[in-house]
Formats: structure tokens, sequence, C-alpha cells
């Protein structure tokens, strides 16, 4: 199953949890596993608080760490080594435990994709395996 994500920003984050909430009741497992991948190599999905603050906290801290056209070697054939180099520190996918037929997170824990050199129309897989 995949999701189809439209980007508005050249870096975000995008609260997916509901849309893959859909899914996971969709497939009708009840007890297994839940994996969000990403096929980009310029964006990441990663698991955190839909705090607006902490959003821009982990947006700012990138920006820090990976500043955009620094001088790396990717930048000479395709100006976002900035992107790749973020997607490789958040990672491709999570995995999530499926209990009863419901994703099992924390109070606060959200699914996020992560774009990094948007905005652009996007996807991102969800496999849902398990016993029905
Ligand atoms: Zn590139």
């Amino acid at each position: 199953m995949a999701l189809d994500v439209n980007t508005v920003s050249r870096v975000e984050l995008l609260d997916i949890t509901t849309r893959v909430e859909e899914l996971v009741r969709d497939s009708s497992v009840q007890s297994g596993i839940c994996v969000v991948s990403t096929r980009h190599t310029t964006t990441s999905i990663i698991l955190n608080e839909n705090e607006p603050g902490l959003c821009s906290d982990i947006l700012n801290l990138l920006e820090r760490l990976i500043p955009p056209l620094a001088g790396y070697g990717h930048d000479r054939i395709d100006n976002n080594a900035d992107a790749h180099l973020k997607a490789v520190m958040l990672g491709s996918s999570e995995s999530i435990p499926v209990i009863d037929g419901k994703l099992v997170l924390g109070t606060w824990q959200r699914i996020f994709f992560a774009e990094l050199d948007g905005p652009r129309h996007r996807s991102v897989d969800v496999t849902v395996i398990g016993q029905e």
C-alpha cells in the first residue's frame, strides 16, 4: 500500500499517523508489524511528538548540522547534497508493532514524513504483515 504526499516547502515534517492508521485498519491485520518506508533518497520517516516548537527544533538542528551548499561532493552534479545527508541521518523507515488491529505508539508518538528537498510529489510505502 502507498500514500501520496504533496509537500509545500523545501524542508518540512508531515504528520501521516492518521493516514497510516487507516491503512492498518484496512489491512485487517490484528497482530503483526507495520513498516512505513520511503523510496526517495531525500526524504525520511521518523517517529516523534507533533508539537510545533519541537518540529521547528528538529528542522533547525538538521539545518545547523548539515547546512546547504557547504562544499559537498554531490553538489557538483546536483545541488541537494544536504538533503541526502539529512536523509541518511534520519533513516528511511520505521517499524511499528500492531496489536489488536492498532498501531502501538506512545501517547505522544506520531509518524512523520520528513521532506528534505521539496516541494515535491512523494509517496510513502506502508507494509502491514501479520495475522488477521
Ligand atoms: Zn541529489
